[in-house]
């Protein structure tokens, strides 16, 4: 973060004369995958449009951008594209922006006083990152210790998988599970790890196929090492 905010203001100062301004802080906005704050910055008006007119709207775009690059949207293969892109964004991998898809989640008493750390590990995190729109693939851990409550085990995946559904910055994305996780549960004690391959790193900028990138939050309880400890142990053995 901290070289991310450098290189931010070295693109702010040195470069302006060399590079258009605007050039400059989105290379560097792109390639250090900076995070603003833990909340997606999302417009007031954001859900005023319902999603009907949302898909029309980007299928129009779309099809523009198409054309753009010279593609003949003539040809069967590529006439229904637009219409495609813009129900997955809407209905499938940006559906996580509009709160009316937030999962709902009970909560339960622990009634088997189980008062050790659960662990969910290997959790498919499929994102986009918001810099390229490109996938983040990976997985998430969870680890939590029971306050006296606790919620289903498909609550936790789908908790991610809300939070995975928008355009992210994967800090960002850690940040937000903790949250949601501690508000639900009831307690400080969470911990999330994400391990994921971001495509704008692996098929375009540097290609480097093999690296990952790891984020953690460690909270409550989790930032005793020994209790940290035993969580990494679960999770990767
Ligand atoms: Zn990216």
């Amino acid at each position: 973060m901290k070289h991310a905010e450098k290189s931010l203001t070295d693109a702010r100062n040195g470069h302006r004369t060399a590079t258009s301004f605007i050039d400059a802080v989105t290379e560097e906005i792109g390639d250090e995958h900076i995070s603003t704050s833990v909340d997606t910055p999302i417009r007031p008006d954001a859900f005023d449009q319902d999603d009907e007119l949302k898909m029309e709207l980007i299928a129009e775009h779309f099809e523009k951008i198409m054309l753009i690059l010279g593609l003949d949207l003539k040809d069967d293969s590529l006439r229904g594209t637009p219409k495609r892109v813009a129900k997955m964004y809407v209905k499938e991998i940006f559906s996580g922006l509009n709160p009316a898809n937030k999962p709902k989640v009970a909560l339960f008493d622990n009634s088997y006083k189980y008062n050790e750390m659960l662990i969910e590990k290997d959790i498919i995190v499929h994102s986009t990152c918001e810099h390229h729109f490109v996938p983040i693939l990976g997985k998430a851990h969870v680890g939590y210790i029971s306050s006296g409550k606790v919620i289903g085990l498909s609550k936790i995946n789908r908790i991610v998988q809300y939070y995975a559904k928008r355009p992210q910055v994967q800090e960002r994305m850690t940040m937000q599970i903790v949250k949601e996780l501690k508000e639900t549960l009831q307690t400080e004690d969470v911990a999330v790890v994400i391990d994921a391959r971001h495509l704008c790193v692996s098929v375009r900028g540097v290609e480097d196929v093999a690296s990952s990138t790891v984020t953690s939050s460690y909270n409550g309880k989790f930032l005793n090492e020994q209790t940290r400890n035993e969580f990494l142990k679960h999770i990767y053995g």
